[in-house]
């Protein structure tokens, strides 16, 4: 039986060194500053700024938040955004997606400074961690969360470990491609193309399920003592909670794959809290190297 990967308390462990090194960057008069950017009213979405502009005030941080109009015009958000990469009290610029249909979300992503990219969405920090420059990339918050929980359950040398990640999305699937490579596993990316998926999933030490589909990974594609990753967030009906009612499940089928995993992440509780958990803490970064101070490891 596996041991459940406790995602809740390195998030908060990620979050206590985060507001203490702020704590110490306060006396040296800098005060790292977060401006979340949301356009429109979609409820999911206002839900995912409140908590990050609220954590980032736990921190101690400047936090801004930017709520603009639905049919605010693209280039109103992209003035916006230049005003916020000129503003020295700004160290971290996230944008909320999605956007509304009529503005180019790939267009405002790239015009966010790559310095103060804490999402790691744009070109030069895609390809600073594509070239394996991982150090001075910022990397996508949900698989550098995921990683810093496999290096937890695995410790720090990865080499020669046989990875596999199902889905290849751009903020997802491919940056924890490239950070497992980064560490030197010998790394498949699987898609909705890939043939034969479950036994491809069978050869992995360490499985990374990142697809949005409710339970998809069975108990008998986890190869005996792997460590399973769960990105997936999925809500499906619960009628035995009552009716209308919903959970949260993975892309795993947790119950099944819990008796052959060496460790796995639940849902909810793994790798959800990390995520937000990354984002202070990239932004601790950005502020510290805009300072000249050796950011805290
Ligand atoms: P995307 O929809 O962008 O990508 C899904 C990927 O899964 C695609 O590459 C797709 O393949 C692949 N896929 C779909 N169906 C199959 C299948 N039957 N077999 C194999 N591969 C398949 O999703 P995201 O990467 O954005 O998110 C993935 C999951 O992670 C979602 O559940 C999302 O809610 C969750 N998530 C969780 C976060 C967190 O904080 N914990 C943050 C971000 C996402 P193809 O490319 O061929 O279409």
């Amino acid at each position: 039986m596996a041991n459940i990967i406790d995602g809740k308390q390195v998030a908060e462990d990620v979050i206590a060194t985060v507001t203490k090194a702020t704590a110490t960057l306060a006396e040296k008069g800098v005060t790292p500053g977060l401006a979340v950017v949301i356009v429109g009213e979609d409820p999911a979405s206002q839900v995912y700024v409140a908590s990050k502009s609220k954590k980032a005030k736990a921190c101690g941080f400047h936090s801004v938040q930017h709520t603009l109009a639905a049919d605010t015009p693209q280039a109103d958000l992209l003035a916006l955004i230049g005003h916020l990469n000129a503003d020295p009290a700004i160290h971290g610029i996230l944008v909320q997606l999605p956007l509304p249909d009529h503005i180019d979300a790939g267009a405002v992503i790239q015009a966010i400074s790559p310095d103060k990219d804490v999402d790691g969405f744009t070109f030069v920090n895609v390809g600073r961690l594509g070239t394996g420059e991982v150090a001075s990339a910022f990397v996508p918050c949900t698989p550098a969360g995921s990683m810093l929980l496999i290096e937890r359950e695995r410790g720090r040398d990865l080499s020669g470990l046989s990875a596999v990640v199902v889905g290849r999305s751009n903020i997802v699937g491919k940056p924890m491609a490239n950070l497992l490579l980064a560490a030197n596993c010998t790394v498949t990316v699987a898609h909705s193309r890939t043939k034969d998926l479950p036994a491809l999933c069978r050869t992995a030490d360490i499985l990374v399920a990142a697809v949005g589909r409710p339970e998809m990974v069975r108990g008998d594609w986890v190869k005996e003592g792997a460590t399973v990753i769960d990105v997936g967030i999925n809500r499906i009906p619960a009628p035995e909670k009552g009716e209308g009612k919903t959970r949260l499940v993975g892309d795993v089928a947790f119950g099944e794959a819990f008796e052959r995993a060496g460790a796995i992440t639940p849902v909810p509780g793994g790798v959800g809290p990390m995520t937000i958990a990354m984002l202070m803490a990239n932004t601790l970064v950005s502020a510290s190297r805009a300072a000249g101070i050796e950011p805290p490891k």
